[in-house]
């Protein structure tokens, strides 16, 4: 490998599967499918998926959890030597918490062109070490994204309406 936080193409491609892995895991739960991986010395050290329902925990994010588990992993709350892959362009939440444990690199998948933190922020909720790449696998992220929002419609036709799906889906 070469620098910490470069990877080569096939790289990229391989631990942004992992994370969409763990977004389809989601998926399953029906919650917002997006995953992360966190990946350290070319091993995914930690993963997460977005728990929000499962927890009754809005800030139950995929980021939010690999990042803790990463840290614990760790012994750490700096996480320089990590780059964190995540399927869906982080919220201003998430990549402000990445800037708090430092991460050494951030790679997403599809952007979120309304909750995401380049509308909210941009780079400077990141911090300035951090190594931004976008675009990885983004079209198996919506693809993932899609479905969940189709079966949401879906079941919009019965009498089960709740303040979460109206926001996923504003
Ligand atoms: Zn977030």
């Amino acid at each position: 490998m070469k620098k910490k936080h470069e990877f080569t193409p096939e790289q990229l491609r391989f631990f942004m599967q992992a994370a969409l892995q763990e977004a389809r895991q989601a998926l399953e739960e029906e919650e917002v499918p997006v995953g992360a991986v966190l990946v350290a010395s070319g091993q995914i050290i930690a993963r997460g998926h977005n728990m929000s329902e499962r927890l009754h925990d809005a800030t139950a994010h995929a980021e939010m959890i690999a990042l803790t588990a990463g840290s614990e992993y760790l012994g750490s709350k700096y996480l320089n030597d990590c780059t964190l892959f995540v399927t869906l362009e982080p919220c201003a939440m998430c990549a402000a918490a990445s800037a708090w444990a430092r991460v050494g690199g951030l790679v997403f998948g599809a952007s979120d062109p309304k909750k995401g933190f380049r509308q909210l922020g941009g780079s400077a909720l990141l911090h300035p070490k951090t190594r931004l790449t976008s675009g990885i696998l983004a079209g198996e992220s919506q693809e993932l994204l899609q479905a969940f929002f189709n079966s949401k419609r879906r079941d919009n036709g019965k009498p089960r309406p709740s303040k979460e799906e109206e926001d996923i889906a504003d």
